[in-house]
């Protein structure tokens, strides 16, 4: 198989070194990739939302296969316009059609799914500049703290925490009537706070058939011990101890079943990955957000964990018969520690020199933010590397991913050295 990869950040590093372990995977395109992906496959420059670029090189290069790392060409229908061409039809694309990806495109859509297939949330209602009055007098009665939403996507800014009713009023009218996230906030959804600890499911699906994947849990925090401000993501771990096999009952009964059920009895087809953010409050699953993509760091240790060949599971996805391919887990641990840009999240530095990559010994180092100069590889995101390890014991996995992110150097690197103690 040829397989067209679309991203070009830590996560797509990941899925090009999952899928050239495989005797399926014939010749492997990033587009556009980074320093990481080229050392799996080839690197095209071909921006992510450029359809008809994919269209061109897809035709020109005997692709097999479409794989879709970010949400945003599925959010903008990558897999719709590849059904609505004659030539491309015939062509798997892995992520869902436009309808499918409004779950994670539109917070109100993906309330009322949940809502409609009795599927545990946060209670909400959803306001526009119409009903802002409404708005105002409904977060009066709710209680503090109240989580504010915009609808759209929003680079994950778009949610407010507010401690204050002033605050919160505030805030609702700077996003209905100021556009505070521009289009994305023309609807927000009013969502009650709920207290508890995070984690991520990842179920892939071909529409009839799902696997669940291993399960993560990422650190969203750029200072240790989970403080300051809220990043794309400093780090993952799988498994997740807490998610026992009691809990992960409840969430495969109340959580996976109904909503790949719901998709069906809504008509909506959706081949590809589902990731589900759940907060666990006293040990009960409640869905936070849907997205549908693999996570950020999540999938650099979420993919080490998989011992069954990835392309093979895709190509079960892509022909509908999922339940007929093997899904086997490793028992290892898995542990992601990102290296980020000094500055990040605010303005972050760039363009610096990236050394000591080949001390790099007991991790796999995935490339995010980098780019090849000459002979140097730089550093051109906030998010510049992810190091992974997966090794016998949880400590083992955060030991080694940690002291081979310190192994690396460029002006201004920063890391969390906390990423996944606190679980041990
Ligand atoms: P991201 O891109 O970071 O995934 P997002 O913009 O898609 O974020 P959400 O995942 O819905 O938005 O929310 C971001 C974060 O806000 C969550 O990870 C969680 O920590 C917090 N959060 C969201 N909803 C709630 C809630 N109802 N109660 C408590 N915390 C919440």
């Amino acid at each position: 198989m040829n397989i067209l990869l679309i991203g070009s950040g830590g996560r797509e590093s990941a899925f090009a070194w999952k899928l050239t372990q495989s005797p399926l995977c014939q010749q492997l395109f990033i587009a556009p990739g980074n320093p990481g992906t080229a050392q799996f496959g080839t690197n095209i420059d071909i921006k992510v939302t450029d359809f008809e670029g994919h269209k061109a090189f897809t035709l020109a290069n005997n692709i097999d296969m479409v794989l879709v790392g970010p949400e945003e060409p599925l959010v903008k229908g990558i897999h719709d316009f590849f059904l609505n061409d004659e030539q491309l039809r015939n062509i798997p694309v892995i992520g869902p059609q436009q309808e499918g990806a409004q779950l994670e495109g539109s917070k109100d859509f993906s309330k009322q799914f949940m809502n409609r297939h009795n599927i545990p949330t946060a209670a909400s209602k959803t306001f526009t500049e119409a009903t802002l009055q409404e708005g105002l007098t409904y977060l009066a009665t709710a209680g503090l703290p109240i989580v504010l939403k915009a609808d759209g996507l929003a680079a994950g800014k778009g949610v407010l925490i507010c401690t204050s009713l002033e605050e919160a009023q505030q805030e609702l009218t700077e996003m209905l009537t100021m556009a505070k996230f521009g289009e994305a906030s023309a609807k927000v959804v009013i969502e009650q706070f709920l207290q508890g600890i995070e984690l991520s499911v990842f179920v892939l699906s071909d529409g009839t058939n799902y696997k669940v994947l291993p399960e993560a849990k990422d650190y969203k925090r750029i200072g240790e011990g989970d403080t300051g401000l809220n990043t794309g993501g400093m780090g993952s771990v799988s498994p997740v101890p807490f998610a026992d096999k009691v809990f992960m009952d409840k969430v495969h009964e109340r959580v996976i079943i109904p909503t790949v059920e719901g998709l069906k009895k809504d008509n909506i087809p959706y081949k590809g990955f589902i990731f589900i953010g759940l907060i666990s409050c006293d040990g009960e699953p409640f869905v936070i957000e849907y997205n549908c993509r693999m996570g950020d760091p999540e999938t650099e240790s979420v993919l080490p964990r998989i011992e069954s060949d990835l392309a093979d599971l895709l190509k079960g996805v892509a022909e509908g018969n999922l339940d007929t391919k093997e899904l086997i887990i490793s028992n290892k641990f898995a542990a992601t520690v990102v290296c980020v840009a000094g500055g990040y999240p605010g303005e972050y530095m760039k363009n610096d020199v990236i050394t000591g990559l080949e001390n790099v010994r007991g991790s796999i180092a995935f490339h995010a933010g980098t780019y090849a100069d000459g002979d140097d590889i730089k550093t051109s995101g906030g998010r510049v590397l992810a190091i992974t390890s997966l090794q016998d014991t949880m400590f083992n996995a955060l030991q080694q991913a940690t002291l081979d992110a310190s192994r690396i150097y460029y002006d201004g690197k920063y890391f969390r050295k906390d990423i996944g103690f606190d679980l041990l």
